[in-house]
């Protein structure tokens, strides 16, 4: 039988309802023939609600221990699943990641999938089971210790499991019926895109658009994976939604695809540091081992052998990077001044693969943001993206400016 994933997130079975009308989805795609796998989220807010815990109970907590927490959101609602396929008739089985096993490195809170053998599943199948329900989020450590993949990783489960089992096609219904060229609810201008090349929504969601999780999106371009995000709300035909795929398959496309966002940025500037070779390497050697996970880089002009060093990173590990540069200065690996943190900045980007053969579209960024007053900080650009640092307060203005200027709500 050919196998489809259909993966359905945390707001597509919030209630006891939501989740009978996913099941009834389900319901017929396996009347179609298929045998289906169905990855599931938490219920909405409950992944929330347990970080929530794990932090007033343990702040340095034990990563093991977060995933223990964390990932029990899911098994409620796979169990809940197979129970809802079973009342409507379908055979149908739930599995905990460690069941099937979904095997991940020990990375704890953002393991890697490694290797998903499809053995247990295929065996139950061919019993006449209809339904696999798995939980999204989470795996085991070679140790046999429950990780979890990072937040919203259920989209990572659901691809891994649609290479690991040669799906037909990978669907991830969400609470918005596709890729729009930028998040609808800051934008309302926002357009349903058909198609997206596997190459922009990575972009996209590396800056911010977590629409897909960046690391399912990867595994869907190495694996070839037909990739489509779409509605749980409502009818869906079989060709609605965006599809997630290559660019030779996409006909016309604008020179920008969207606009990403990132809101809860930092930027710190450590004061007057010696200005040799090896300095920078001390750095962000100091910050990785301290856990931080640094974005955009300046090197500042350098005054008499002192200068400024400028990093962007997200705001809730300005404490962590204080730490780790005052743990570097007092082994001696390093001497500033002081470290200013602005923790009030967010991070704008505009993604194309147009940008490739098209110049003129950070000279336009800049002169829409320019216009509407707004102040660049830092900036960062790639082969098909242009990213900008901007103060928190103007990034829906600046969202808006630019998808009006870059004409997204129109088609090419
Ligand atoms: P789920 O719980 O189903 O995984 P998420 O909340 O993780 O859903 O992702 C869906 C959300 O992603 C949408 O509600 C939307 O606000 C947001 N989003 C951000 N950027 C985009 C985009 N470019 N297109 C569609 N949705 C986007
Ligand atoms: N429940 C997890 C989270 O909220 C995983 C997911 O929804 O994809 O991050
Ligand atoms: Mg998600």
């Amino acid at each position: 039988m050919p196998v489809l994933v259909m993966k359905f997130g945390g707001t597509s079975v919030a209630t006891l309802d939501r989740i009978r009308r996913a099941a009834k989805r389900v319901g017929v795609e396996v009347a179609k023939g298929y045998d289906v796998i169905v990855i599931v989220s938490a219920m909405s807010g409950k992944t929330n609600e347990l970080v929530g815990w794990v932090g007033e109970t343990s702040p340095m907590y034990d990563a093991r221990e977060y995933d223990a927490v964390v990932s029990s959101g899911e098994n409620v609602t796979a169990g809940l699943m197979a129970l809802t396929l079973q009342e409507m008739n379908v055979p149908a089985r739930s599995w905990q990641g460690w069941q099937v096993p979904v095997k991940t490195t020990d990375a704890h809170a953002n393991a890697r999938i490694e290797e998903i053998p499809p053995e247990n599943i295929t065996a139950k199948f061919a019993e006449g089971m209809k339904v696999a329900v798995v939980a999204g989020f989470q795996g085991v450590s070679p140790e046999g210790r429950i990780t979890t993949l990072g937040r919203g990783g259920s989209d990572t489960t659901a691809v891994a499991f649609a290479a690991a089992f040669g799906a037909e096609r990978c669907d991830i219904y969400t609470d918005v019926d596709g890729v729009y060229t930028t998040d609808p609810r800051v934008e309302s201008k926002a357009r349903k895109l058909d198609k997206i090349s596997f190459e922009e929504m990575l972009e996209l969601a590396s800056l911010g658009a977590k629409v897909l999780q960046t690391r399912s999106v990867e595994l869907a371009m190495r694996y070839k994976v037909k990739l489509r995000v779409l509605s749980s709300f409502e009818e869906q035909s079989d060709d609605a939604g965006t599809l997630v795929c290559d660019e030779e398959e996409i006909m016309e496309s604008n020179v920008v695809a969207g606009v990403a966002f990132s809101r809860d940025e930092a930027k710190m500037t450590l004061v007057s540091v010696a200005d040799r070779p090896g300095i920078a390497a001390s750095i962000f050697t100091a910050l990785s081992e301290g856990g931080v996970n640094v974005d955009m880089i300046v090197q500042n002009i350098a005054e008499e052998g002192r200068t400024d060093m400028t990093w962007s990173c997200p705001v809730d590990q300005v404490k962590r990077a204080d730490a780790a540069m005052q743990k570097a200065a007092q082994d001696g690996v390093i001497n500033y001044d002081e470290l200013i943190a602005d923790e009030a900045v967010a991070k704008v980007s505009v993604v194309g693969i147009g940008m490739r053969s098209h110049t003129g579209v950070a000279a336009k960024m800049f002169k829409v943001l320019s216009d509407e007053g707004v102040n660049i900080k830092v900036i960062t650009t790639s082969e098909i993206k242009i990213s900008v640092l901007i103060d928190r307060k103007y990034m829906e203005l600046a969202v808006q400016a630019l998808h009006d200027a870059f004409g997204l709500d129109k088609v090419a």
